[in-house]
């Protein structure tokens, strides 16, 4: 059987963060990278990966090294969806947690590269061809510990080249706060920007009901990750107090997680991420789950491997533009007159530099 897995292997490589990069909660330490390389008995290799933001890749690691990765060979990397319920089905006591997702989404990605290249495709088309170029907002100019001159001159700057929006962090300590560097900012772009803010789960359902109606009048893309993932109660009634959309996504580590708040309109924006969700297989089933309810999908980070995505889907709406691979990547994601171009190159697309990973490899 020429697609069966011959051999698989996992290994961690550190990443140094591209820019300080800080919320309302925490900070960008380094990116771990959890790589899954597969070969099959035709000569195809996969290489798909997961990643942490500086805690807990040795556990995804040990959790492909010791209980995952052993079950690959012999498998038909075509039976991508069996090969996923295989694993899952083998960790049921740690699943749904973000170890185990992270860990599937490692192996997933991997089998897509190998069935994108068996088919002859980019992933953009493998997954849907939806279209190839997609706006692209900015993130790396909103971090919290910016002071507000550094805020307006970096969504300046983002406008000057094309993008279409910025996403600020939010959740100083007042409401008032965040209302001035927010004000300076939209003040700076004019009207016909996007500009998104984002709390990080900071905040309490009341005190995100009363920021909400503080930014009245901003015009917010949205409000994210307002409150923690698991208040869905919560996020319903900030949802029903403001007509700016909530977005959600980042934190949920399972498909299902986005059902319920797609039903209770809690979710105006889906930001489902492919490494925590378990893989390329469950990012599209939220997707297309989001679809049927008229939401878009703006997933969270990893913008190298959700520029296909969000391609491949027809309510794909925005990638968030923070390059965090170039140290151990040959090439960058294009970007031509502000929107991202998802790589036409067969497989993910991901142009990798094995020696500079090598170079980086923790273990
Ligand atoms: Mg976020």
């Amino acid at each position: 059987m020429a697609s069966r897995i011959t051999a698989a292997r996992a290994f961690l490589v550190d990443v140094a963060v591209e820019t300080v990069r800080t919320d309302a909660v925490q900070s960008f330490l380094k990116q771990e990278t959890i790589f899954v390389e597969i070969t099959t008995e035709d000569g195809l290799s996969g290489l798909g990966y997961s990643y942490t933001i500086g805690t807990g890749g040795r556990a995804v690691l040990s959790m492909l090294r010791d209980h995952l990765v052993p079950q690959l060979v012999g498998l038909d990397s075509d039976r991508i969806e069996a090969v996923w319920f295989q694993l899952f089905a083998s960790t049921r006591a740690t699943t749904t947690g973000a170890i185990t997702s992270l860990a599937l989404a490692a192996v997933d990605t991997a089998l897509w590269d190998i069935a994108a290249k068996r088919s002859g495709l980019p992933l953009w088309r493998l997954a849907g061809g939806f279209r190839r170029d997609v706006p692209l907002y900015d993130t790396e100019g909103g971090w919290l510990h910016l002071p507000t001159e550094d805020l307006v001159a970096g969504a300046l700057a983002s406008k000057a080249n094309g993008l279409s929006g910025v996403k600020l962090k939010i959740g100083k300590p007042t409401g008032h706060e965040d209302l001035e560097r927010l004000s300076a900012v939209r003040a700076a772009v004019g009207g016909n920007f996007d500009i998104m803010v984002d709390a990080n789960q900071s905040m309490t359902s009341t005190e995100a009901i009363r920021r909400a109606r503080q930014f009245d009048g901003l015009d917010l893309a949205w409000i994210e990750e307002p409150l923690p993932a698991d208040d869905i109660e919560g996020h319903v009634r900030l949802a029903a107090s403001t007509a700016t959309p909530i977005a959600v996504g980042e934190s949920m580590y399972s498909a299902a997680q986005f059902r319920e708040y797609l039903d209770r309109g809690a979710a105006g924006i889906v930001q489902v991420d492919v490494a925590r969700v378990g893989g390329i297989t469950p990012w599209l089933k939220v997707a297309h789950l989001a679809e049927t309810f008229n939401v878009h999908v703006c997933p969270h980070f990893l913008m190298e491997l959700h520029v296909s995505l969000v391609a491949a889907v027809p309510n794909g709406r925005y990638v968030e533009h923070i390059p965090q691979l170039r140290a151990i990547t040959r090439t960058e994601m294009e970007i031509a007159d502000g929107r991202a171009l998802a790589p036409e190159t067969v497989g993910l697309g991901i142009d990798w530099d094995r020696d500079a990973m090598e170079d980086r490899i923790v273990e």
